[in-house]
């Protein structure tokens, strides 16, 4: 809990949701990701698992940041739906990988967000039935 927090005052992670949002901490490592959970323009949840206390600064404080861009989707643009799940992963992890502001991950776990960014545009032209090649 500290560790988020302190990654969030450091990287000023939450510079547009202050206020929106409170930590929780879990050991369920179901599926090894943080998640974003509430209702739409209402105070959100950011769970942090704990399993990212072992890796990387830049790929902790990247995946924090990750959550806050789902604080922002949810609480500020109310965007909760499940139609709107694909674009709001694809946004949190493009915001993720190409952020200068960030401390450097490493190239495993850059490489796996990336990997997440083609995978989600597909997801959406599903939805939006966008024509792809
Ligand atoms: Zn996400």
């Amino acid at each position: 809990m500290d560790a988020a927090k302190l990654a969030t005052e450091t990287f000023n992670l939450d510079k547009n949701v202050k206020g929106k949002y409170f930590f929780s901490i879990t050991n369920n490592l179901d599926n090894g990701y943080m998640t974003t959970g509430g209702e739409a323009y209402q105070t959100q949840q950011v769970e942090i698992t704990t399993n990212f206390f072992s890796g990387s600064l830049g790929g902790f404080v990247r995946a924090v940041h990750h959550e806050f861009v789902h604080v922002f989707q949810r609480a500020v643009l109310g965007y909760v739906s499940s139609v709107t799940h694909a674009r709001r992963e694809y946004f949190a992890h493009l915001d993720s990988v190409y952020n200068s502001d960030l401390p450097a991950a490493s190239t495993a776990q850059i490489s796996f967000w990336k990997s997440r960014i083609p995978y989600y545009l597909k997801e959406m032209q599903k939805i939006y039935q966008v024509p792809a090649k």
